[in-house]
């Protein structure tokens, strides 16, 4: 069982951010007993009477919100909309309620899509999983902090098991402490994409785990926009570090006296509580093992990043130098000419030209970012261990637009597979049902050689003459013709709005979105100057030596570029997807000021547009708006009919067939399958209910 993580990038135009969580398994037990109308609007889209509606959808979300009914299904998808308050729908008793009950006889809530995943899961050894998706601040982390939680309390356990358990629990807080950070749109923004494995015994006992990461903002490490924040980390071990800790550091508690903690301008934050948080981070290293040694390497590195972001090269700055050199188990001297000379080889010849002042800033960042960023994937490598059965913006908006573009590619097929699958075990007709394939997006963005990605990487096999425009250029040269490439000459034509010319535009399922080109070559590029890495290499800080292997000093080997690595892990985890079962959640924020009750229509309509909704809504209506076994409907509605009523004696599906021809079913409003009967408009199901009703 896995569950998987979140992109908390913000995408201002797209605004698409992710987050998957994964699970176990299936949907053959997602059939209730009952249909559940709500009072309050109903809880399955597929029950609304056009379901071709954006307005009648948000309708009933509208409705459902405001009396805190904030699930509802579309089939055996979750919809969930961000409540901005406590709701009492995830105690303990809420749990039990949950387990092992039938898909629909509950309302809709995260608890039963988790526990469907489980019970299939068990049943069946069949692999699931649940992916979670919703812009930043959707309540996507939350989500699947609940389903972990749930798993925790209602999963069997040994004391043993206890401490898998307990890991699964608190590798939350140490992942959230170096790769969360607050933002504008949220105080707890993922800033990377995880997926969470949860591996469970034949018992259906947790036994390990392994989370996947990706995408680090590593950015936010040297700079953050007004209003934001660095990683929480940072924060945590400034206000809550004891003393002997931060002298033996070198640190001081005030944010205020570090570059990289004072650009955003709000160190302190309402709504956070750092040095609870350190205390609970702490407690969590321990319980996942990490030894001392690992912790005093850990607490360094991050207190020598904050060094370097204060080291100045007008000045003579050796103390900041000589403090984070130390931390980092460097050599002074060694790092301070990493640090202002360049080394360039020439044939067999190396020559150190110095660098100017711009780029000794520009060297020291890019060495912030990738001990940062290495340093992150080290900590989850080594939870990983511990688990184990024993973004420059526009760049990564463009990997994380091209990601949600295969997942919502996935999603589609998966359903319609499902639901063709279902229509033939059940020997019913299939008729094809027309839908946009989005294949031909994700085909722009990484096809070999014709693809977006590869031409980038192209360009960046030409150093030195290879620039952000040349690549545009090629761009416009290879996929200028593809009908969702928008080229320059035809932005301004049509739209009349001028496009930029350092930009391109691509139109993605969910709209179209304007990249702008500038920096893409280097943030594909992502390299380090040689001496650096070498200082790195022959760190004394283990830590350090682990995240910068000898190796990449061989200059035959070409290390992968961000976006193929980027693609090439995305193509594995589709993998791993595409062998399991699916759930999905969707999560909606209801309005931009984190606001209880209020739902911003605007805001919500763009929302169920990009996350694809109405498609989804449409793929699982086209044929039959409900299914449901044969038993299960003789036994509700058996008292509409004589023949029925009290008891059926024969086989149900002919008891089915009674009844429906006694209540007076017309032939286009209902088909009958092996083990189910389906309805094709809700308003047949309605008037049935109505009549048992009264
Ligand atoms: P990002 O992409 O930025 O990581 P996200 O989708 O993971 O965003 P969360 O961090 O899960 O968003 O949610 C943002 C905030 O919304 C939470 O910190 C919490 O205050 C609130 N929230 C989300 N879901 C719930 C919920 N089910 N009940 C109560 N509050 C919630
Ligand atoms: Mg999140």
């Amino acid at each position: 069982m896995a569950l998987a993580g979140v992109w908390g990038h913000l995408l201002p135009a797209l605004k698409a951010d992710l987050e998957l969580l994964l699970g176990s398994n299936g949907d053959a037990n997602m059939e209730g007993a009952l249909i559940a109308r709500d009072k309050v609007g109903v809880q399955d889209f597929v029950l609304l009477d056009s379901h071709t509606s954006e307005a009648a959808f948000l309708n009933n979300l509208r409705k459902r919100y405001q009396e805190n009914l904030i699930y509802t299904y579309i089939g055996s998808l979750l919809v969930s909309v961000n409540p901005y308050q406590e709701l009492d729908i995830y105690t303990v008793t809420q749990m039990q309620l949950y387990r092992g009950v039938n898909f629909f006889e509950l309302p809709p809530h995260l608890y039963a899509i988790a526990d469907n995943a489980y019970r299939v899961m068990c049943n069946e050894y069949n692999n699931h999983f649940i992916l979670i998706s919703g812009e930043s601040g959707a309540g996507k982390t939350e989500a699947s902090k609940k389903i972990l939680q749930y798993y925790a309390v209602t999963c069997p356990t040994t004391e043993q098991l206890q401490t898998v358990r307990d890991r699964l629990l608190l590798s939350n807080p140490v992942l959230e402490a170096f790769g969360n950070a607050k933002t504008l749109r949220n105080d707890n923004s993922s800033r990377f994409g995880k997926y969470m494995d949860i591996q469970f015994d034949f018992k259906g006992a947790p036994v390990g785990g392994h989370i996947l990461s990706y995408l680090i903002e590593k950015s936010r490490v040297v700079h953050q926009n007004h209003g934001e924040r660095n990683f929480h980390i940072f924060y945590q071990l400034l206000e809550g570090g004891d003393k002997d800790l931060l002298c033996w550091l070198g640190l001081e508690r005030n944010p205020q006296k570090y570059t990289y903690l004072i650009q955003g301008r709000c160190a302190k934050v309402f709504s956070i509580n750092d040095k609870n948080d350190w205390k609970i981070v702490r407690k969590a290293f321990s319980i996942i093992d990490f030894t001392e040694k690992d912790i005093e390497h850990l607490f360094g590195i991050v207190a020598s990043v904050l060094h370097l972001g204060n080291i100045q090269f007008e000045e003579d700055s050796n103390v900041q130098m000589f403090l984070s050199l130390q931390l980092l188990g460097a050599h002074l001297s060694i790092l301070q000419e990493a640090l202002t000379h360049r080394k360039i080889e020439a044939r067999s010849e190396e020559v150190l030209s110095p660098l100017n002042v711009d780029l000794a800033f520009y060297a020291r960042d890019a060495v912030a970012k990738a001990i940062y960023g290495r340093t992150f994937t080290w900590l989850v490598n080594k939870i990983n261990g511990s688990l184990a059965n024993k973004v420059g913006f526009f760049f990564e908006q463009f990997c994380i637009n091209y990601c949600n573009e295969k997942l919502q590619q996935l999603l589609i097929e998966m359903t319609l597979k499902a639901e063709q699958e279902e229509y033939e075990l059940e020997g019913i007709e299939w008729e094809p049902i027309p839908y946009f394939n989005n294949k031909i997006i994700c085909d722009l963005v990484e096809q070999k050689h014709k693809g977006i990605i590869s031409i980038l990487d192209e360009e960046c096999l030409r150093p030195g003459e290879a620039t952000d425009l040349s690549f545009l250029e090629k761009l416009e040269e290879k996929v200028g013709d593809h009908a969702h490439f928008v080229t320059r000459k035809l932005a301004d034509q049509k739209t009349r709005k001028s496009i930029d010319w350092v930009d391109f535009r691509l139109l993605h399922y969910a709209g179209e979105v304007t990249y702008c080109a500038v920096g893409f070559l280097e943030k594909n590029n992502d390299l380090l100057y040689r001496n650096l890495k070498e200082v790195l290499c022959n760190s004394k800080n283990s830590i350090m030596r682990d995240c910068f292997l000898l190796s990449e000093l061989d200059n035959r080997r070409r290390p992968e570029t961000v976006a193929t690595q980027f693609k090439n892990s995305l193509t594995s985890l589709i993998e791993i997807l595409m062998s399991k079962e699916p759930s999905y959640i969707r999560c909606i924020k209801p309005n931009e000021n984190k606001e209880p009750g209020k739902f911003d229509d605007f805001l919500i309509r763009h929302q169920v547009k990009y996350l694809g909704l109405m498609e989804h809504l449409r793929v699982r209506r086209a044929g039959f708006a409900y299914r449901r076994k044969y038993e299960l409907f003789l036994q509700r509605y058996k008292s509409l009919c004589p023949a029925t009523w009290p008891h059926w004696h024969g086989p149900a599906a002919e008891g089915v067939e009674r009844l429906i021809k006694h209540i007076g079913y017309k032939p286009e409003e209902y088909k009958l399958g092996r083990t189910k009967i389906f309805i094709r408009f809700p308003k047949t199901l309605f008037a049935t209910e109505d009549a048992f009703e009264y």
